[in-house]
């Protein structure tokens, strides 16, 4: 089976973005020394709007470059980068010495048409300045890729031709959030023409889905209880708060939830569970989604030694390897 890990590399959205250094740099470099031990290739996706702000912004100039460098060495040594769109930037402010965020505008459907097409086509630009293999997969900010038609054409011409933001079952209607792929394709990955969970034959875009399965309410219980008892190993490497809306602690542990399998903190766990599951059906292939922000010293060796595990049965793979 093919195992891609992705990475959503960024900042905090919630009342505190994080340092760059600690949600961004140093959970990455962390990551690229584990793909130089085991010889394998991860896909990232920077926040392109947050580069394109830090460019706008003295103050942040110095950690820029320092992120440029970095995405400039996985670049070199193999790693693929895709566009990763959290418009919310295009609104955002620095003041009194931090981001704020206005989460009226978090997604591209919060923007007309023509406004959310010239965000796609500027931050494709930027990115692929930076790059030597241009980009081709994208990940929407938050899962919030619908509707995708107004974009459609934009990213065409920004030659994105993979869509990874979809994952089975999913859906949150909570504000900032809009996304429901409740009805998905059966195939594995499929082609798209304007939405991302309709099928056409000959569509233009690839939608390789992240892998998702329920979790348990156990699940929460142990790590709520494991981060109390163990901090320093549970704790994110982040130092940032998230958007609301993503579900409630109670609701977390009170009910199932279907969620991407992830390689964030102690969702790592779930690891071993989900390649069964799709090595039981048949799967061809298995998308991670993680964030370096989330990153957790537990996390980071429990992937280690999932990597170091499947490493010689399994193909570790990028994603525009689907192609
Ligand atoms: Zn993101």
């Amino acid at each position: 089976m093919k195992i891609a890990i992705t990475w959503d590399y960024e900042l905090f959205f919630g009342e505190r973005s994080g340092s760059v250094a600690q949600c961004m740099l140093e959970p990455t470099e962390r990551l690229l020394t584990l793909a130089r031990k085991y010889d394998i290739p991860f896909t990232f996706f920077p926040d392109a709007g947050c580069l394109m702000m830090f460019e706008e912004q003295a103050a942040c100039r110095e950690e820029l470059q320092r992120v440029k460098t970095q995405i400039q060495t996985w670049d070199s040594l193999g790693h693929e980068t895709g566009l990763h769109i959290h418009p919310h930037w295009e609104k955002s402010v620095w003041k009194d010495g931090r981001w704020q965020h206005d989460l009226s505008h978090y997604k591209l459907s919060d923007f007309s048409a023509d406004e959310a097409s010239r965000v796609v086509e500027r931050y494709a630009t930027y990115m692929n300045t930076l790059l030597t293999r241009p980009l081709q997969s994208y990940r929407a900010g938050g899962w919030c890729a619908q509707p995708f038609a107004p974009v459609a054409e934009a990213m065409k011409k920004a030659g994105i031709r993979l869509d990874s933001s979809v994952f089975r079952g999913g859906k949150n209607t909570t504000k900032p959030y809009q996304y429901d792929f409740t009805t998905t394709p059966k195939a594995a990955h499929w082609q798209f023409t304007d939405d991302p969970t309709v099928e056409k034959e000959q569509g233009w875009f690839t939608e390789v889905p992240i892998a998702s399965m329920n979790y348990s309410p156990l699940f929460f219980w142990k790590l709520l209880v494991l981060g109390r008892l163990n901090p320093s190993q549970h704790k994110p490497i982040g130092n940032g708060v998230p958007v609301k809306g993503g579900g409630s602690k109670k609701d977390l542990l009170t009910r199932s939830h279907r969620l991407c399998v992830s390689a964030d903190g102690y969702f790592s766990t779930q690891l071993n569970r989900a390649l069964r599951r799709a090595d039981q059906a048949k799967e061809p292939f298995l998308v991670v989604i993680g964030h370096p922000k989330a990153l957790t010293s537990f996390g980071l060796s429990t992937l280690e030694a999932f990597i170091a595990q499947h490493r010689t049965q399994h193909e570790f793979v990028t994603l525009s390897s689907f192609l």
